[in-house]
């Protein structure tokens, strides 16, 4: 299965000197492929995740997967939701209230968890999930205050 970066990426053939393709045909054949809808499954915090009913192009000659820009998203927020599900992972908003309550930005909290700068955002966009143990220091921080006093103690210096 590829991710195209944009709809236009569809069909743009990746080597120079290649017959250029319509946008609907598939990247490996050339072969129309059709909008359809089915399961696929997605990675999230390295395990798979099977997402029902996602919406993407498939070739009907060699089967090739392809979806566009805003099918990928779409695909990768459902299987994150599913996963937080699964788990029963704190969510967004969850995650959104618990920084703003102790007054952190985003960049803030993740430097406490040693995340990287954009992960606190993605999560709480629910475009990724937390890991369970990353959940479990959220909720630490949510219901123990003194332990976002050790964060900031120990976090930056280790
Ligand atoms: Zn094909």
């Amino acid at each position: 299965m590829k991710k195209p970066a944009d709809k236009n990426a569809v069909a743009k053939p990746s080597r120079r000197n290649t017959v250029v393709l319509p946008d609907d045909a598939c990247p490996t054949c050339g072969t129309m492929m059709k909008e359809t809808r089915g399961s696929l499954r997605s990675p999230v915090n390295g395990e798979q995740v099977s997402v029902p009913s996602v919406s993407h192009f498939q070739c009907p000659s060699c089967g090739e997967q392809v979806l566009t820009y805003a099918q990928a998203c779409r695909f990768e927020e459902d299987a994150a939701a599913l996963y937080r599900k699964k788990y029963g992972l704190l969510s967004g908003h969850q995650i959104r209230a618990i920084r703003e309550h102790h007054r952190l930005t985003q960049v803030e909290l993740a430097g406490l968890l040693r995340l990287g700068p954009n992960t606190i955002s993605r999560w709480e966009a629910g475009r990724n999930v937390q890991t369970a143990a990353l959940d479990m220091l959220l909720r630490l921080i949510r219901d123990l205050p003194a332990s976002l006093a050790y964060l900031r103690e120990h976090a930056a210096k280790i």
